[in-house]
Formats: structure tokens, sequence, C-alpha cells
């Protein structure tokens, strides 16, 4: 039922086309302007330097932003709702790895990191080198046995791979290891990356393989003692999805969303500001359309960064029979990358990369490639990989389309041909750091984002 109501929903904008069977309607891509989205954009970062330089899920700078939309939607004549909810949260305040034998101090970023969920604790102890090198079938700590004979109280050096970096840091716990340090696999660059998921009582560390197999050898010689050292503060904390909408006919519902949450310390400017900015525009100027055909739902998505927690939230919270209501859910995550392209995600899989598409994920990219197409403006396709708040919709079954303009990957030559900007640097250099700020942001390829957003918006909602 839902499938049908969806497509058709989708089918109906894409074949019927023009909205303006009667009289003429104002074009909202016309009545949201670039200094609308600037001012926004603006209010953002001046939140994220009042609240010590983010707006990260969990901390003041993005509840003040939440404010921030509520009462502009307010003023606007919305009546919008706050939905909260609960995320796990952790968080490293500092840490430091040493040889003590001889002294070394080794870099955090590259010769170490701590991983996700780590606990906090300061160890010095011998290093104990469980099953390495674990080529061959060995499987350094993803089995109890394993840690055969292995002293309590040491720090267990295991390696990646076979399992998760979980199932080995429990079971060195068990073993009575008081620190736990994974390095990496063979060819692998750097400290080995990762979380172990849920909150550990032991820290634990990923290492660069040259630093483990280093320890290893020395180990394997004469007794090595290392000081492992992390802080790192967890536990639940609550975070907020900010929704409003505009009634239109009793069909289906168009989504549209943008996470308003930065990553920790960044001001998150063009991730995500550039998104939330221009959604909070466009819904500003809808009152000004006339009436709709079909209700438009906004949502500035809390808690994206870690874990898409708002859209996954608002996803499990809607139940079956909401999730039918919803015609299509659109994103909209970095709108305007410094050497960004003009992305469209990838709704008919032409890519042939990411997760399969709902049905009416096409026809979405579509609408999105006509307008650009229309401005004479290029338009580039970006994987489709749930990797965003689409990511829930896709799983639920709900048609996704939206836009994206490039993250930490590098611009292809292709890609600087079509759009300008520099062939093997990155999308965005400041992505996820504190340097994302106004001055990040490409402002004409914001501005052809937010007339785009507007455009797809009044046709996905007036059609007929
Ligand atoms: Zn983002």
């Amino acid at each position: 039922m839902r499938k049908l109501v969806a497509v058709a929903a989708v089918a109906l904008v894409v074949l019927g086309g023009s909205a303006s069977a009667g009289s003429p309607r104002p074009e909202l891509a016309g009545l949201v302007t670039a200094d609308d989205v600037r001012r926004h954009l603006i209010a953002f970062q001046d939140i994220a330097e009042r609240h010590g330089g983010s707006r990260a899920a969990g901390t003041p700078g993005f509840e003040v932003s939440a404010v921030y939309v509520e009462r502009r939607l307010l003023a606007a004549g919305y009546t919008p709702r706050v939905e909260r909810f609960r995320f796990p949260y952790w968080r490293e305040k500092a840490s430091a790895f040493l040889g003590l034998e001889p002294e070394r101090r080794y870099a955090r970023g590259t010769d170490y990191a701590t991983l996700g969920y780590s606990g906090s604790g300061d160890v010095t102890a011998e290093v104990e080198a469980v099953d390495v090198p674990a080529e061959g079938g060995g499987s350094s700590g993803c089995q109890m046995r394993d840690f055969t004979g292995f002293a309590v109280g040491a720090v267990a050096l295991l390696q990646r791979g076979g399992c998760l970096f979980r199932a080995k840091a429990v079971r060195a716990r068990r073993a009575g290891a008081s620190a736990v340090v994974v390095f990496n696999g063979p060819g692998r660059e750097g400290p080995v990356r990762g979380t172990v998921g849920r909150p550990l009582p032991i820290p634990v560390i990923g290492a660069a393989r040259e630093v483990g197999v280093a320890l290893a050898e020395a180990a394997r010689r004469s007794p090595v003692r290392v000081r492992v050292r992390v802080k790192a503060v967890s536990g639940t904390r609550s975070g907020a999805n900010v929704l409003a909408e505009r009634q239109g006919g009793s069909g289906p519902v168009i989504l549209a969303g943008a996470h308003l949450d930065s990553a920790p310390g960044s001001p998150g400017v063009n991730d995500n500001a550039s998104g939330a900015a221009a959604l909070l525009a466009v819904a500003q100027r809808l009152t000004a359309v006339g009436p709709l055909r079909r209700t438009v739902r906004f949502a500035w998505w809390g808690a994206e960064e870690v874990g898409l927690r708002g859209s996954r939230h608002h996803v499990a919270e809607l139940g079956a029979q909401a999730r039918r209501t919803i015609a299509l859910s659109l994103n909209f995550d970095m709108l305007g990358s410094p050497n960004g392209v003009r992305g469209v995600y990838d709704g008919d899989r032409s890519l042939g990369v990411g997760t399969p598409a709902p049905e009416g994920s096409a026809a979405i990219e579509r609408l999105f490639r006509e307008h650009f197409a229309s401005r004479h403006l290029p338009a580039a396709e970006q994987p489709f990989d749930g990797r965003s708040d689409y990511g829930p919709f896709i799983e639920a079954g709900i048609p996704v389309g939206g836009l994206t303009t490039g993250t930490d990957g590098s611009k292809s030559k292709a890609e600087a041909k079509a759009f300008g900007g520099t062939a093997g640097e990155p999308f965005d250099s400041c992505y996820h750091v504190p340097c994302d700020r106004v001055e990040n942001v490409d402002r004409a390829l914001l501005d052809s984002n937010a007339d785009a957003m507007a455009a797809v918006l009044q046709r996905l909602a007036t059609a007929r």
C-alpha cells in the first residue's frame, strides 16, 4: 500500500509536470534569497563560537541551535515540535601512549588513536603480545585460548583482524589485561581507528602497524613496559529533532531534512549549517506560495554525526502505520563544499555502488537533475550509500533523494573540469575541523542548491 502511494506521488509529479493548472504561483526558489541563507549561517557560527566552538550533539551549542530554529519557525507561523531522544555519548578528553624501554612518546593521530568507548585509566605495565604475528591462521585475541598463560595486569598487544575490536578487548579484559593496544594489519596505513561500540572499563587504543610490530619484537627479546593513559567521558545524553509541518491535502507527506548538529570540535558551517540554513530559509518562505496539495514536513535532525541517531529515532518512532504516510524523504547535507561538486544522490543507482534504492528514488534524482539542467548548471551523481540521515529511510523502504557537495574525498580531474576547483584536493579540507566556518562555504554553490531545494520541494508539494 505505502509503496504504491509513495511511488504514485513521485510519478505523478514527474509525469504530471506543471503545478500551475490554476492561477500562477510565486516561485519558491525566487523567494528564497542567498542573504536569507547567509544570515542563518552566520547565526549558527556565532552560536558555536559562544558555546565552546561547536554545535555537537549533547552540547549547549546544539541545544541553542535548536532553539534558534524553533524561534524562526514560530515567527514564520509554524508550530514546531521538538522530538527528544537519548543517545550513547563518548568523548576523549586526553590521552598518551609512551614506550618506557627505550623511552618514546608516540604521536596521537599518527602512531596511535584512542578507540571509541575506550575506558579511562593510567596504566604502566609490561606488554604481552597475544598470538602475534597472527598471519597464518592466528586470531590474536578473537578466542579465549589465545590468552593462555597471559599475565594478569599486563597490557595486551593484539593484531587487528578476525573479529570486532570489541570482541578482542572484552576477551583481553577477561584474561586480566589492564589496557589493550590493537595494531594495524599488513598494508594498512596509520593507527587503527574504530570503536569498541559500548563503554569498556579499561583503556583501548589502536596503534600503527610499525609501532605494534616493533613492540612485539622487542617484547620477545626482553620485558618491555609501556604507559597507556586515556581520559574519556561516556554515558548517555539527550538529543533532539526539530520538526515542523505545513499542511497540504490528505495525501502522503513530503519530508525534507538536514542535520543540525556539527562534528565535535567544529562549528560545522558547511557540515551542516549549510543544509540546515537553506532548509530554514525555504520553510520561512514556503508560507508565501499558496495552498499545497501535499503536506510538507521539515526536520532538523540531531546527533547525525554520532550515528544518524535523530533520524533513526524518528523513523523507529513512526511505526509501520505512520511510515506508510511518508511519500519520500529528502536530505540536504553539506551544500557548499569549497572544492565541491553539485551532487545529487544517485537514486537510479547508475554509479553501480551503494545500497539498493527504494523505488521512487530514481524519480527524485531526476527531479533535481532536471532542475539543474533547466538552469544550465552541471550536476554530478553522489554514491547512494545511506551515510547521512536518508539511511534510516532507505532501511524503511521509503524513497529518498537529496543534495550533497562532497566531504573529505578528493576531487577527480573530470569533476574539476565540470565544476572548477582543484583536482586531487579534498572537496572540503575543513571537514569536521575548526576551520569549517562561514569563509569555508562556496556561496554560489550553496545558493544554487538552496534554489534546487526550493524548486523541487515546491514541485513535489504542489503538482497534481
Ligand atoms: Zn553532515
